[in-house]
């Protein structure tokens, strides 16, 4: 089963990147490689109270030069479509603002449980200024200070409440789990068609139980296996999605689904840098 993800949503500069910092500490995160951006690590893990999970900033994840309120939308459905629990974090001493305003409707409307941390309450009498972010209708305000590490306990309980049951998959125990990693159009697809030759026995054909890739069930040598091939899956439409941001939290998850990864390349483009970024996270 994969781990469950957080998606950290709010405006720049209301302390997304300080808070994500403080839940994943010195772990390994992944950064987005743009020259001449800083570089934001953007996806990472964490644990609270034994429960793992993934954590993404979304804040660190930009869509060409579009206007600031088209970014935070769009910010905002990545963290809706990829996210168990959202944090929305708001700047307590700039109170509410019109585009909180926006993304507590989006993240309202979507259903999905969100987290409302109200940041920079550095100090125990500033407890005051969290009243009025009652009024964005997405539950009780809890103040955070991401620069002195308080209240962040308080935000990651919250979250672990809304965390789904470990449901696993349906796969027997013994299955072998492969995954195919790579980046777009390396061949997957071509790949999984060709291992499912003729005189393979294909079980099913059934969506991945994360919604994320197509699992192919099949059995050799009585032994089943099942294919995870997280190719295709990239959804059309959506600003951010021509960003290929997605394959990265796609891969991860269906990274931590497998037994076993197999880490597709082209062979005639060689090794970029994307693949090294790839490989890194099997
Ligand atoms: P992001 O744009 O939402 O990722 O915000 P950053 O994490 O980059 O933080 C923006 C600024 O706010 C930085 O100068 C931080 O040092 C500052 N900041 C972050 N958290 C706090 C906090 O709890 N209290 C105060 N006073 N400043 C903070
Ligand atoms: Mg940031």
């Amino acid at each position: 089963m994969s781990k469950p993800v957080i998606a950290i949503v709010g405006r720049p500069n209301v302390g997304k990147s300080t808070i994500f910092n403080r839940i994943v500490g010195e772990r390994v995160a992944i950064v987005e490689d743009r020259p001449g951006v800083t570089r934001d690590r953007i996806y990472s893990h964490g644990e609270w109270l034994n429960r793992e999970f993934n954590v993404i900033d979304t804040g660190g994840i930009e869509i060409g030069d579009e206007p600031l309120l088209v970014q935070m939308r769009a910010q905002a459905e990545l963290a809706i479509k990829e996210a168990d629990v959202i944090i929305f974090i708001v700047n307590g001493r700039e109170g509410v603002t019109a585009a909180d305003q926006e993304v507590a409707k989006l993240l309202f409307r979507s259903k999905k449980p969100v987290v409302l941390g109200v940041n920079k309450i550095d100090h125990p009498d500033m407890q005051e200024e969290l009243y009025e972010f009652y009024s964005l209708g997405i539950g009780d305000p809890i103040p955070i200070s991401g620069a002195h590490g308080l209240g962040l306990g308080d935000l990651l309980d919250a979250c672990v409440e809304h965390f789904p049951e470990d449901e696993g998959d349906d796969y027997a125990e013994d299955t072998i789990r492969i995954s195919l990693i790579g980046r777009p159009n390396v061949g997957k697809s071509s790949l999984v068609n060709a291992m499912l030759g003729e005189e393979r026995v294909i079980v099913s054909n059934i969506p991945g139980t994360t919604r994320d890739a197509i699992d192919t069930a099949f059995s050799r040598d009585d032994q089943e296996y099942v294919l995870i091939d997280t190719a295709g899956m990239r959804k059309r439409g959506k600003v951010y999605e021509s960003t290929e941001k997605y394959s990265v939290l796609r891969s991860l998850k269906a990274i931590e689904r497998s037994d076993v990864v197999l880490v597709v390349l082209n062979g005639e483009e060689g090794i970029i840098e994307q693949d090294k970024k790839i490989a890194g996270y099997a």
